[in-house]
């Protein structure tokens, strides 16, 4: 299958409107048009060489090329907007290129926004941590300003516990550099890979496990057409490969010409069969899931989407209508959360977040236990947390909305599931089971019971 250019428009990216807004810095505004800031030397990255990259960016206002919610936004938005960007014009805010370049990356900024805690001033200041700050506007419009417990203002606003190291933590848990046969790629399972494409997300949440790589201006994890081809010529040669995850950093950062570069080139290697794409995109930065975009990625199906949500806070009508547009693509979509202390760790946060995301067609598919990447140790809880908050949804709601809860083994072992003990043990051949509420069963497990009668579980009499 030949490349296909979803665009022909040329790439002009709106005037900013930053000449009205009261906290955007000049710098900023100079440099950071998104094909730039994908790949300025500036930031490290490399530029894009080859012809088949120069795809150009659709033009400002076009209708296909913005986000155009009819639904409601939600007051917190509005009020946001009109405080801090008034004369930013309906059709500049929802425009995911004008979100990326207002992105909101220092103190100066932030301080504009919100009213900075001790911890979370000094810890921006001393920016002596692995993973930049970054927040887009909208995302930024979710935050509580007064309060810095809110559990989305934690996920993205660094504060001083991120320089604690413990002895457990690793800057790469899970030996992902270990496993990659060429840069950038992470074979690890028989059967599928990670594809890193980028190292760019529009927002870095503070526990990411890729703090090592995402956001960083080491030229040596520049992510380029070359390390691109690379990954795929290995992809081609190894014919049990049916599966390609790409991730990175964010997927959907990339221009729609040079992601869908990727998904044609991906698509002409017979032995794939599905492609999936992990991304908070449309978490963080909603006006990017364009019409343009859905038209071109449904091209490539079977192609699935993981979205990284973390709580309900962040479903809001641009989020819910960033899934409609994915699903109505016919993208199947899941939902990847990582549980997190005092942010999403207790069973009423995940039932919420869980049917929420059920109600915008977005299955529920991974809790996972918080990686212990360098410090993380503010954000992991005990792995019993992940077990009862699997055990107070099993049962209590709709199985669509019971993620799986994974640990994924540091090292590189690969994801592991985790139910409670649902299975208590056998009496004879009558299998002993505990229900959501506690209660005792016997299954008769006829054809893989125990043949003797010998009970082996302490529970057996009781039922
Ligand atoms: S969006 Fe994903 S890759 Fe990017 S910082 Fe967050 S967790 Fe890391």
């Amino acid at each position: 299958m030949e490349a296909k250019n979803s665009s022909d428009e040329k790439d002009k990216p709106p005037s900013s409107g930053l000449e009205n807004s009261p906290i955007v810095e000049t710098a900023h505004t100079e440099t950071m048009s998104p094909e730039s800031f994908l790949s300025s030397p500036k930031n490290g990255r490399s530029s894009v060489t080859q012809e088949s990259f120069l795809h150009s960016m659709p033009q400002s206002g076009s209708p296909s090329a913005t986000f155009q919610t009819k639904q409601a936004t939600s007051q917190r938005t509005i009020e946001f907007r009109s405080r801090f960007f008034p004369g930013v014009t309906d059709a500049q805010w929802n425009d995911w290129r004008w979100q990326l370049r207002n992105r909101i990356q220092s103190l100066a900024a932030l301080e504009k926004l919100l009213q900075l805690s001790e911890s979370e001033r000094t810890a921006i200041q001393q920016h002596m941590g692995p993973l930049p700050i970054s927040i887009t506007p909208y995302y930024a419009s979710l935050i509580d300003p007064k309060n810095p417990r809110q559990p989305i203002r934690r996920t993205v606003v660094s504060v001083k516990d991120e320089f604690k190291f413990s002895p457990e933590e690793s800057i790469d848990p899970l030996g992902e550099d270990g496993h990659s046969p060429v840069p950038g790629l992470v074979h690890r399972y028989p059967d599928r890979v990670l594809f890193l494409v980028t190292e760019i997300c529009s927002v870095y949440c503070r526990y990411c496990t890729r703090s090592r790589m995402v956001g960083q201006n080491d030229t040596t994890l520049r992510f380029n057409p070359t390390q691109w081809e690379h990954a795929i010529e290995y992809i081609a040669k190894h014919k049990t490969v049916r599966d390609v995850l790409l991730s990175g950093g964010d997927p959907l950062t990339l221009t729609d010409g040079r992601l869908e570069w990727l998904l044609s080139r991906i698509r002409q290697i017979p032995h794939v069969e599905i492609v999936r794409i992990g991304t908070k995109v449309p978490v963080v930065l909603p006006q990017r899931v364009t019409p343009a975009l859905v038209n071109m990625l449904k091209k490539y199906h079977p192609l699935f989407m993981s979205i990284h949500f973390t709580h309900h806070d962040e479903l809001t009508p641009e989020t819910a209508d960033a899934c409609k547009r994915l699903a109505d693509a016919g993208i199947p979509l899941g939902s990847q959360t990582v549980l997190l202390k005092g942010i999403n760790d207790n069973v009423s946060t995940m039932k919420k977040l869980m049917q929420g995301l059920l109600k915008n067609r977005v299955r529920p598919y991974y809790i996972y236990q918080c990686d212990p990447v360098l410090g993380s140790s503010h954000f992991r809880t005990s792995v019993k947390k992940g077990l009862d908050i699997i055990q107070g949804l099993r049962g209590h709601t709709s199985g669509y909305a019971v993620p799986s809860y994974v640990i994924d083994a540091p090292g590189g072992g690969g994801k592991i599931p985790l139910l409670p003990e649902y299975v208590q043990g056998w009496d004879g051949q009558d299998l002993i089971l505990k229900n959501y509420e506690g209660k005792l069963f016997r299954y008769p497990d006829r054809f893989g019971g125990r043949k003797n009668s010998s009970k082996d579980s302490d529970n057996g009499g009781a039922c």
